[in-house]
């Protein structure tokens, strides 16, 4: 009997290694790992330069606590900042704790300016943002929330890419709207430029705070740092986690100075928030991602992918769906149950993961090579040619 409580559904699969994009089984099988720890191993496994800054600082100091200066934490944040449209820096352990701490400001900011009576925060229904009480209700899934009441308020919720649906919920007590620029566990679901500039157009007019979750579309996933670069809009506060920490858990908020201003000395904390072995993985990740070449090359491979996705697709109508996706968080929504054709993938040494809607979610390295998103392609095609037209 395991003695792990069964809040899981696992895989009869354990590994005793990684290197770059693969993993090995303790049966000694080579697995293609295009889930990547759910968006977190950015740079693959095993990637030498975090080995040698974690252990580096592990010979130094692990942890003190926020009660003094941590220099690495200041550099992270320095660096954060200086690629994004942030001004300061809140470290956290996960994006669920990302995204609590986001409604926590975004809530402390009207409070500070007098007008506390704007806190309720406006979400899109059916999303993600993590499992604690605040967030599985800002999620607005039936799901996530049933048997874990009672109901944590102050959540509104509209329908997924529509405007109009958008407009009715606000009200003069919304403080946020809250979404995840690029929806991964609902279904690889990306929101049109267009619609992120009129939500921020909507924001500017009513004095609405923006929160984009960019947990899992965030740390150049989608191709360019930050998936609302794309539409070129300016949030307000941006929770991040998974792929800054690649694999360390590791979190932050990001935000303007006009909104950090409400967090005074007390107002929030986090024990392990931005210790220094955190940060030191945190800093050479954001090295790795900012060199010359490397986003450039993840949006180089999605185009690849993706287009030969699409052709997989004309192959196999009667299999695949729809090809969604950007950079490279992408998914294959399919005609076929998905469960059974994730199941077919892994024998073939190929994992993936599942999001709602039935889609097969593929979250490669961001280091990926091309002939291993060749070995996934020859594979998806294997497992669909499986499959005969009705
Ligand atoms: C994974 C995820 C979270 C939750 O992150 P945890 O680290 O599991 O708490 C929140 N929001 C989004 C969009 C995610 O993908």
């Amino acid at each position: 009997m395991s003695h792990l409580a069964s809040n899981y559904k696992r895989r009869k699969i354990s590994f005793k290694k990684g290197k770059g994009s693969f993993l090995f089984s303790v049966d000694g099988k080579r697995y293609l790992d295009f889930l990547s720890g759910i968006a977190v191993n950015t740079l693959g496994h095993s990637n030498p330069r975090l080995i040698k800054a974690l252990n580096y600082q592990a010979k130094k100091v692990w942890h003190v606590s926020n009660s003094f200066q941590i220099p690495e934490g200041e550099n992270l944040a320095k660096k954060l900042a200086n690629r994004t449209f942030a001004d300061k820096v809140i470290f956290v352990n996960s994006g669920a704790e990302a995204n609590e701490t986001a409604i926590k400001i975004a809530r402390r900011y009207f409070f500070s300016i007098g007008k506390p009576y704007k806190n309720r925060i406006l979400c899109i229904k059916n999303s993600f943002h993590g499992r604690t009480l605040a967030n599985i209700f800002a999620s607005g899934s039936k799901k996530m929330t049933e048997g874990f009441g009672p109901k944590v308020s102050g959540f509104d919720h509209f329908k997924y890419g529509d405007i109009k649906s958008l407009k009715s919920k606000i009200t003069k007590k919304t403080a946020a709207i809250f979404f995840e620029t690029a929806m991964g566990e609902s279904g690889i679901k990306v929101h049109s430029k267009k619609f992120l500039r009129q939500v921020k157009k909507i924001c500017n007019d009513k004095k609405i705070l923006l929160i984009l979750d960019e947990v899992q579309c965030g740390i150049g996933r989608s191709g360019k740092f930050f998936a609302y670069e794309y539409a070129n809009v300016k949030p307000d506060i941006v929770p991040i986690a998974k792929g800054i920490g690649g694999g360390f858990p590791l979190g932050a908020v990001l935000m303007t100075k006009k909104v950090s201003i409400c967090m005074t000395p007390g107002t929030h904390g986090s024990t392990y928030g931005g210790n220094p072995l955190a940060m030191a993985i945190g800093n050479t990740i954001m090295d790795e991602i900012f060199k010359k070449g490397f986003l450039k090359n993840v949006r180089e491979n999605s185009k690849y992918f993706l287009g030969q996705l699409n052709n997989l697709k004309k192959k196999y109508p009667y299999v695949i769906k729809e090809i969604r996706g950007i950079g490279l968080l992408i998914g294959i929504q399919l005609k076929v149950e998905m469960g059974s054709f994730i199941d077919k993938l892994t024998k073939n040494k190929l994992l993936t993961i599942r999001a709602a809607e039935n889609v097969v979610r593929i979250l490669p390295p961001l280091n990926v090579k091309k002939k291993e998103i060749d070995l996934a392609l020859k594979i998806i095609d294997k497992v669909c040619s499986d499959y005969k037209l009705q």
